[in-house]
């Protein structure tokens, strides 16, 4: 009988990053306990157990069991950890999510138990699968148990997620689980009503807003194999599913699977480790799936839409309309709707009223106190960083030249939606941005009343575009397609044709929709070829200038941020680990250091190092810093390292 451990306390200190050794019976690799550390009890997650303990140790006992995660998810994390420069203890916390006791007067979102309370039955399939779907779910099936990857490529309506359920279903038959999982939280709902019409109670729902009580329960029907099917966002690949068998990727395109903070690991590429590690199969979906994906894995195809045809796109040419926010075609088809009724949904990528304001007479424009970035106009009459939040009335004058002649540059989707209303005052408009879905419940009662509504128009930024099934949407439109090329970042036209494709996909579903796409750059090779619904053009020139420029996949980044309260320093310290990382050897490429804007008043700048040796690279740079990281915090320095950065502005 094993007497010892070596046990991973879940702490966030960066400089602990080994195992201790305690005294206990009865433990397995992936048992969650918890153990004295320091003066305080601690969660931890046993990584070993030994038969005896190392030389000269006096191990204490071990506290509480408190639970277990499937061993396989140990090693998941463990591999996380290194991969993306984290610490066993950060990476062992996401696959053991600490569970603390249930508020009293908790209240339980999404309880299946409760839906099962309303005696849902299962969801009729479709009688019989188009033929490519047939092919796919085949293919699909062979690779199971293999750890293999496939991208499903299929146009928007193409039936994926039909895919899905079926892959799913023939899972569960052969006594596997499965994963799904979908970009967003606001997605989540929508994704999960659908599994939970066709398989009932079998599915489980996670998600970050889950309340403790909720998401415990969940977990435990998971575990225990109730609920073989799990849909949820990010973090639910690491879902405590036993025997997995498949995990879907939706949408695998979003930027949203890569999670923006300590460990930054990439869902999409955590699910592939997974199934490769599990022996299951990993799907991924989209229909404007990533360069890399495409590069990199077999590729399975859905050509048509079930039903409607594609729609066709309008580009509408800013520069020769006078018309702005609202050109002359795109009135006149809204002026449609609102006389014969149906559905129009706009994108408009912009929050607020106006982006910036600007003065005519000094060229002064206003800006955030500690951020590099303009101040936007909102409806309150304010004005609001996006960024930190900070906010301050609207002037009547300039504060720079008391000029009176202030220009609103640019119309964020609150302007969009005050112009529809005046221009088409019988039109119902309802408006779905970061700002409205603030507010608790708001984005639930928008969505629902855009799908009850008999005419309406959907005003919103990037989540309208985003995966959301609408029925009867006439005409979908972009207000200003291509803002986002300014952006310094070599996926601005991957996103770009995203966003477009994306959008026109909401238009049609039934019938033959229409989508109008408002430019001032109509012959941008995104804005031209996602006109024509062109996804293999763009993903093969896409793919020959990333070759020719030597960005991912034909080479691996890393970037390496510092941060600080001056300018100058983060720079110097990026020039010094520059030059040291060179030295060390595997870096192809290396970039900057460059200064980024300014935010929260920290000063940020960084370095993009390519490369074909990822993990020499890595280990490089996690070295240096750790040397580096005395000197770093005495100047009041931040450092941090993304393997496969998704931004890199
Ligand atoms: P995607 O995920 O590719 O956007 P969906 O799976 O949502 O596409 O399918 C689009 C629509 O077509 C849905 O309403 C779905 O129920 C329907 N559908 C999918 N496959 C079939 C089929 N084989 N026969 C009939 N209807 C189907
Ligand atoms: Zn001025
Ligand atoms: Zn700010």
């Amino acid at each position: 009988m094993p007497r010892f451990a070596s046990v991973y306390p879940l702490v966030l200190t960066r400089e602990l990053d080994r195992p201790f050794t305690y005294l206990g019976d009865g433990l397995e690799r992936g048992t969650v306990v918890s153990v004295p550390f320091g003066r305080t009890q601690r969660r931890g997650v046993v990584a070993e157990v030994l038969d005896e303990a190392p030389a000269g140790i006096d191990p204490a006992p071990i506290g509480e069991v408190l639970g277990s995660v499937p061993p396989g998810l140990v090693d998941l994390a463990l591999w996380l950890a290194d991969y993306y420069g984290s610490t066993p203890a950060r990476a062992l916390g996401l696959v053991a999510p600490s569970e603390r006791r249930p508020r009293a007067s908790g209240v339980r979102v999404g309880s299946a138990a409760v839906e099962a309370a309303a005696g849902l039955v299962g969801e009729e399939p479709p009688a019989g699968l188009t033929e490519e779907q047939a092919a796919a779910v085949a293919r699909i099936e062979a690779a199971f148990g293999s750890g293999a990857s496939v991208l499903l490529s299929g146009v928007t309506g193409s039936g994926k997620t039909e895919v899905y359920l079926r892959a799913c279903s023939t899972a569960i038959s052969r006594g596997h689980g499965a994963i799904v999982l979908v970009p967003e939280i606001g997605l989540t709902p929508q994704a999960a009503a659908r599994f939970r019409a066709r398989f009932g109670d079998r599915v489980a729902v996670l998600h970050s807003g889950l309340g403790d009580a909720a998401r415990r329960d969940e977990r435990r029907r998971i575990s225990s194999g109730a609920a073989p099917i799990v849909v949820g966002a990010r973090s639910a690949v690491f879902a405590p599913v036993p025997r997995l068998g498949l995990i879907c990727v939706d949408e695998e395109h979003d930027a949203s699977f890569k999670h923006e903070a300590d460990p930054r690991y990439d869902a999409r590429t955590v699910a592939a480790k997974r199934a490769a590690l599990e022996g299951a199969v990993a799907v991924f979906g989209s229909a404007t799936p990533r360069p890399e994906s495409w590069h990199a894995l077999e590729h399975v195809r859905l050509g048509t839409r079930v039903g409607a045809p594609l729609p066709r796109v309008r580009l509408v040419d800013l520069r020769r309309e006078a018309g702005y926010p609202l050109s002359s075609p795109l009135l006149a088809r809204l002026g449609q709707i609102a006389d014969a009724g149906g559905k129009a949904v706009l994108l408009v990528n912009r929050r607020g009223v106006a982006p910036a304001i600007h003065c005519r007479s000094c060229g002064a424009t206003s800006r955030c106190r500690s951020c590099d970035v303009t101040l936007v106009l909102h409806t309150d009459g304010r004005l609001h960083c996006h960024h930190c939040g900070y906010e301050e009335p609207l002037a009547a004058t300039c504060p720079v030249c008391n000029s009176a002649e202030l220009a609103r540059l640019g119309a964020g989707a609150q302007h969009v939606e005050r112009e529809l209303a005046a221009a088409l005052p019988e039109l119902p408009i309802l408006r779905l941005d970061a700002d409205a879905a603030a507010q608790p419940g708001r984005r639930g009662e928008v969505l629902a009343g855009f799908a009850h509504a008999e005419r309406a128009v959907l005003v919103g930024t990037q989540m309208v575009a985003k995966g959301h099934h609408f029925e009867g949407v006439a005409l979908s439109a972009v207000i200003d397609a291509g803002t986002e090329l300014w952006a310094p970042d070599f996926r601005a036209e991957e996103r770009t044709f995203q966003l477009v494709t994306q959008l026109a996909g909401r238009s049609g579903r039934e019938r033959e929709g229409e989508v109008i796409v408002q430019t001032f750059d109509p012959d941008a090779r995104p804005v031209r070829l996602a006109a024509r619904h062109a996804v293999g053009e763009f993903v093969r020139s896409e793919l020959a200038r990333r070759r020719e420029l030597s960005y991912p996949p034909f080479a691996r980044l890393v970037r390496l941020q510092v941060s600080g309260p001056v300018a100058g320093p983060p720079l110097s310290a990026l020039s010094e680990l520059r030059a040291a990382l060179l030295d060390a050897g595997g870096v192809e490429a290396a970039l900057g250091p460059a200064a980024l804007i300014r935010l929260r008043n920290r000063h940020r700048a960084h370095i993009l190092l390519k490369t074909q040796d990822v993990r020499r690279v890595a280990t490089a740079v996690r070295r240096l810093l750790a040397a580096a990281s005395p000197a770093l915090r005495r100047d009041g320095l931040t450092a941090s390292v993304d393997i496969d950065p998704q931004t890199v502005s």
